[in-house]
Parts: structure tokens; sequence; C-alpha cells
């Protein structure tokens, strides 16, 4: 694996769902609402011509329902950004709605299983589920559909992972993921969360599930479990620092809109460490940590289990020396991916032409007045004859 960062953005289509799973980050959110189309639409040209992503997930709630999703598709298709729908698959089950994504030209969906048998009917507040989403897999394969597998690992899907696992492979899954159920947003208030379960009890599932996919030939990442919890399968684990450097994560310059141009690598670290950081008091690390050689790729534990669980499960590393390259790991791991193509637009142009929010935003910061004053130069334009406003409002801010 390259150290590359992704090129994977991603566009929410509002928050509204078939489904009322126990463990969805949206839960307890108000007043979910459908988002306008010509806005995901203008968000579609910014992920692609602003932050240069050849790739988006479009997510929700649950997107296959959005009244507009197929024209969505279509769009981000012809701009030449690829995308993904994470879906629950309930409605692909319907094999007429698989063509109708197919001929407007998704790339791949991202499935979320929710268990075998009644574990998904429990999990999710439906009758059917598991044999719903079978057959959604079933109608992908047979339309030539890609598709990857997201599972929230808990207390009732953690023992069912080997299974899951065997299912994936035997449906076709290109890749898996194995997400531990992490209490964001207004989770992280609530302790007495019923299916939260310990790391070390659910890590020799995990452990299982990971050697039978890879015995398949299939990607298999789990996300969000500190390195000590899977000694042997480092490779495969990606904590934040990680997830920048894997081509189905999201950039987080587009997902948080930091409207940063061309960022570097250690742009992303920082901003990384500042998601888990202790100031924000999301992430903690015991005094055993600290000693770790890994601490500084490592997110350690969610303030949320350490207050539930307390410490207790670390295993520190102790190797000859600290290790602060966070693709450290996961550089051996063999990665799925589809090919980046460039987009046939220069930022400048897009910004003069299409994004002008954009464009007076960034213009409010010195730094970026000098570069886009030097790359208008650049395009043998002259900002004085084209933008005489622009052009007034950078001679008095120099
Ligand atoms: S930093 Fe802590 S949680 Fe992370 S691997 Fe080391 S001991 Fe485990």
């Amino acid at each position: 694996m390259k150290k590359e960062i992704t090129k994977r953005g991603v566009l929410y289509v509002g928050f509204l769902c078939n489904l009322q799973c126990k463990f969805c980050y949206y839960r307890y959110m108000k007043n979910k609402k459908w988002r306008d189309i010509d806005k995901l639409k203008k968000r579609a040209s910014r992920i692609r011509y602003f932050y240069r992503n050849g790739f988006v997930d479009i997510t929700g709630g649950e997107p296959t329902i959005y009244p507009h999703i197929f024209e969505l598709v279509k769009y981000c298709q012809t701009i030449g950004l690829k995308p993904t729908i994470i879906t629950n698959g309930i409605a692909l089950a319907d094999k007429s709605i698989c063509e109708r994504f197919k001929q407007n030209g998704i790339n791949d969906f991202l499935v979320s299983i929710y268990g075998l048998g009644e574990t998904a009917d429990y999990i999710t507040g439906a009758k059917n589920v598991a044999e719903k989403q079978r057959r959604a897999l079933e109608n992908l394969r047979e339309l030539n559909i890609s598709f990857r597998i997201n599972v929230t690992v808990h207390r009732f899907t953690a023992p069912q992972l080997p299974g899951i696992a065997e299912f994936a492979a035997a449906e076709g899954a290109k890749v898996i993921n194995m997400i531990i159920f992490n209490p964001f947003l207004e989770w992280k208030k609530i302790i007495n969360i019923d299916f939260q379960e310990k790391y070390s009890i659910m890590a020799p599932y995990i452990k299982e599930a990971v050697k039978i996919s890879e015995k398949k030939g299939i990607e298999i990442n789990v996300r969000y479990l500190p390195f000590c919890q899977l000694k042997g399968l480092e490779k495969n684990i990606y904590n934040f620092k990680q997830l920048n450097y894997d081509p189905h994560e999201w950039d987080l310059n587009t997902a948080d809109d930091h409207k940063k141009i061309n960022p570097k690598d250690f742009w992303y670290e920082k901003e990384a460490s500042q998601r888990t950081s202790i100031e924000n008091r999301l992430y903690q690390k015991s005094e055993k940590c600290e000693r770790c050689s890994l601490s500084e790729i490592c997110d350690g534990f969610h303030a949320q289990y350490v207050k539930k669980f307390g410490f207790g499960e670390e295993k520190p590393y102790t190797l000859s020396q600290k290790i602060k390259d966070p693709i450290y790991f996961i550089q051996s791991q063999v990665k799925t991916k589809d090919a980046y193509q460039k987009p046939n637009k220069t930022i400048f142009k897009y910004l003069l032409l299409e994004d002008k929010e954009l464009l007076s935003d960034l213009i409010k910061s010195i730094k970026c007045l000098k570069f886009i004053d030097r790359k208008i130069g650049q395009l043998g334009l002259s900002l004085k004859k084209h933008w005489p406003k622009l052009y007034s409002r950078l001679k008095k801010i120099k």
C-alpha cells in the first residue's frame, strides 16, 4: 500500500430511514428531513472540482429511499465522481430498483449487515431483514454490481462475525469492514448501552473473521479498535490516523468542508489527532498506553467506554522504538482499489466560474489571496481586467 490520502468524499441526503436500528448514530436526532437536490449537486461539484475527489459515498439515513436518488447518482457519475451508496439494502431486494441504479451509473454499494437470522430483526426493529438483505445481494451479484459489506460490531453481532464473514464471501462481497460500535454524538452521554461489549470479549470472534476473509482473498478492515486487542493482525486495524489512508474512507478535508487547497499528509494526521485528543476528551489513554510503543498511532479507548468498563484491557507494546508512521502496519495489507481519474477542470476555473461563495470564503484568508492571485496569472488571465471588484479587494488587503 502506498501512502496516499483517500480520494473519497461524502454526501448526506438527509437522515430519514426505513429501519430503526438500535445503534444508529442518528437515533436521537430530531426534525429529520431530506436535503435539496440542487444543493446536493452543487456540493457534489465542489467535492469533485475543488476537493479533487474521484469517489463519493452517498449516505443518510437511507439514501435508496431519497426521492431524487437516481438523479443524484447520475449527476455524480457524469462529473466523474464515482458514486457508492451506503445502504441497509432493503430497497435493493426489488431487482428493478437495482437495475435503475445500474442504468444511472452506480459504482458500487456498501451494504450494512445487521446480523444473521433473527438478530437482524432484533437490531433493526423490522421483519425478515436478513432474508431481504440476502435477496438484495443476490440481485446485485446477478446484475454484476459490485458491493462491500459493513458490520457494526457489538454484543449481539460479535459471536456471529465468523458466520457473517462466510456469508459475505459466499455472496461475493469485495470488502468487509468490521466497525466497533463507537458512542458518538448523543451516545457519548449514555453509559448503560445494553448492546455494548468489552473489546477483549469480542476480539476472538474478530480474529476468526479476519482469518476466514483473508483465506478467501477478501479485504477485511477493523475500525476503531486499540491495536493491542488484535495482536498479530495490526495490519487490518484502522484507527483515526490510519483512516486517512484507506481508499474506502472519507477525506477529512472534504467531509468537514475545511476548504484547504491540497493539504499535505501532516495536516491530515494533525486533524485525525485533534478528533481523538485528550483536550476533546473523546478518547483516553491509560498510564500503560503512555508507555506503549504504538501510543502515537493508536486512539486508545473512547471516554464513554472507559466510564462503562474502565481501563484494564491494555497490553502495551515494547518495540525498540516508538512508532510514528500511521501506515506502519497497514502498508502490508492488500487493498482493493478503483483507479482514480483527475477532474477535467482546474480548481481555479471551478471557483471563478461556478463557486463564487467558496471563492469569497477563501479570499478572506491572506494566504489564499496570494495563491489565487498567482494562479489566475498562470491561467493567462488578468485579474484587473476580468474581475475588477476582486482585484480592488485584493489590493486593499495587500
Ligand atoms: S496505546 Fe494503549 S490501547 Fe493502544 S495499543 Fe498501546 S496499550 Fe493498547
